[in-house]
């Protein structure tokens, strides 16, 4: 087995100066980089790969998927065995590493093991950082039951399930130190209503500020942060407020706010490939009219919160949210975000940003000494080219994951 690779001839991409830089070779070790540099010393086993002028850059981070949502029947998707649920995730996986996504932050579903057969190598997909179980309230946006379904719960134990209905200030604090007990390397809340969730419209506000102040509390004792789902100004003001520093979807904040959770050192997941997938192909997949009226309200406001974010200095995760058969749509988000942020701005959110908000700082999303060796080799320089990254990773010549061969065909 090959345990060192020297990358040699490349252009490496810094996403920090969004610049390619020439004459540096990179040596990769087991999982990780060993050095960058003009002279670097390989050992004399290790496999040389010649670049060719090609762009060497870090792995991509993703930074909102549910790998347990393998269709979009969300109740089918809890009832299938444990087994057949986490090889559903597995294969979900895999398929994001193909497009060159070495991370995935997941949102709701995932739990440790998952993480843990990516670790030992039974999962030839990407790292995966869990929170386990999303919490929402009775009647909130993951709160699947019909109006006149009274069962208990959500099936929460299962892989393939994304909530916990959980209500109360000290039920909400067992339910933070159950998580991370059990691998959460951070807490996600549902503050808001939801598209795909049936009782709940887009503006209710879910949550008491006691029960989002303990969830807080709670997370940053492990040294931990909460993550929230959020649309509306009203609800990220007040998450902002209470020390939540992840922000997912943020489609309908203003200005201040964004100013706000600048300040406060926010980060913010715009996911809006999520609704436009929906709004392709929602009709042939049964959602009803109350929820095509939710993804406008959502859609409409996506691109200008992307333009308010940037011009606040809030900082941006790459996010994409595609539950089910929409996962096809993965690449879509660059798209999307190209048509408001440049490339370096994109690059940005999926490397260093990611990062940063994976608490990974230094490890993933940057081709350095001492990092994860995620790697892709592209074939041009996508600072000029942002559908360079998209195609489902046809202009990737290889994708190396914690010094893992995926795909190379150079
Ligand atoms: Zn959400
Ligand atoms: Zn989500």
């Amino acid at each position: 087995m090959i345990n060192s690779t020297l990358f040699t001839g490349g252009r490496i991409l810094d996403p920090h100066s969004a610049t390619l830089v020439d004459g540096l070779s990179v040596l990769v070790e087991g999982d990780r980089i060993k050095a960058v540099g003009a002279d670097v010393e390989a050992p004399a086993d290790a496999r040389e790969i010649a670049l060719g002028g090609r762009t060497l850059m870090p792995g991509l981070i993703d930074c909102h998927v549910h790998v347990g949502a393998w269709s979009l029947d969300l109740w089918g998707n809890m009832v299938v065995p444990g087994s057949l649920a986490a090889l559903r995730a597995a294969s979900v996986m895999e398929e994001a590493l193909g497009r060159g996504f070495t991370t995935l932050r997941d949102l709701g579903g995932a739990d440790a093991g998952l993480a843990r057969a990516v670790e030992d190598g039974l999962i030839d997909g990407p790292r995966l950082i869990v929170c386990g179980k999303g919490l929402t309230v009775t009647g909130g946006h993951s709160d699947l039951r019909t109006r006149s379904d009274n069962r208990p719960g959500l099936l929460s134990d299962r892989v393939g399930s994304m909530g916990l209905i959980v209500d109360g200030v000290d039920n909400v604090r067992a339910a933070c130190r159950t998580m991370i007990k059990e691998g959460a390397k951070f807490i996600k809340v549902m503050a808001n209503g939801g598209v795909s969730s049936p009782n709940d419209p887009i503006h209710s506000i879910q949550y008491s500020r006691d029960e989002i102040a303990a969830m807080v509390e709670e997370a940053d004792n492990a040294g931990f942060y909460v993550a929230a789902h959020l649309y509306t100004d009203r609800a990220i003001e007040r998450c902002v407020e209470l020390g939540v520093r992840s922000l997912e979807h943020c489609n309908l904040i203003t200005a201040e706010t964004a100013q706000k959770a600048a300040d406060r050192g926010c980060i913010s997941i715009p996911t809006l490939v999520a609704y436009e997938a929906l709004a392709l192909e929602g009709e042939a997949l049964g959602l009803g009219a109350s929820e095509f009226a939710k993804i406008e309200t959502v859609r409409q406001g996506g691109l200008a919160s992307l333009e308010i974010m940037r011009d606040a200095g809030l900082k941006m995760a790459f996010g994409s949210d595609l539950l089910g058969e929409l996962r096809k749509y993965h690449c879509m988000e660059f798209e999307i975000l190209a048509r408001v942020l440049t490339p370096a701005e994109i690059i940005r959110s999926a490397t260093v940003v990611g990062a940063e908000l994976c608490q990974m700082d230094g490890e993933i999303g940057i081709v350095a000494a001492g990092a994860s060796a995620d790697l892709l080799v592209i074939d041009g320089n996508p600072l000029d080219d942002i559908t360079l990254l998209g195609g489902d990773g046809a202009h990737m010549d290889m994708i190396m994951a914690r010094g893992r061969m995926h795909k190379r065909s150079i």
